[in-house]
């Protein structure tokens, strides 16, 4: 794994343990060239999905971008963040779940939503209030940079 402040292909696996209920073993690392600490995540990849765009475009589905859309709608809530990693792990094996690889980016706002209102009022009206917008623009890059920390819920 090559460390992600200067480069060096050669790091080394300091610690490994199982995170999220065993769903992912999580490795601290640290690199010998710089000094560098970081920690690395590995899980199960079932299936390899594809987001369908409402315009047709096709994108390889990215974990990081849904963790940072649910990390902000959770922004300040009281959720522990062991919690939110198991509700985002749980996200994305319903995805899987759904048995097909092509999933259109509205099945994504929509289990997101369902899982935020299970978990969170204010997170849920944070992120339902910006889906609406992004039902018409229908595009997750759009909807993740409207999805800032600023914006106010719009209860
Ligand atoms: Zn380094």
């Amino acid at each position: 794994m090559r460390c992600p402040f200067c480069g060096n292909v050669d790091t080394q696996v300091k610690d490994s343990r199982p995170a999220e209920d065993h769903v992912a073993i999580r490795r601290r690392r640290y690199c010998p060239e710089c000094g560098g600490r970081f920690t690395t995540y590995e899980r199960v990849q079932l299936r390899d999905l594809v987001v369908i765009k409402s315009n047709g475009r096709r994108e390889d589905f990215d974990r990081d971008k849904l963790e940072r859309s649910i990390r902000i709608a959770l922004q300040k809530r009281p959720i522990e963040p062991e919690r939110m990693e198991k509700m985002i792990s749980g996200i994305v094996r319903r995805l899987e779940s759904l048995g097909e690889q092509d999933i259109p980016s509205r099945t994504i706002g929509e289990i997101v939503m369902e899982t935020l209102a299970r978990i969170d009022t204010v997170a849920y009206v944070r992120f339902a209030s910006v889906y609406k917008n992004f039902q018409a623009a229908d595009d997750f890059d759009r909807f993740v940079s409207e999805l800032r920390p600023e914006t106010p819920p719009e209860t």
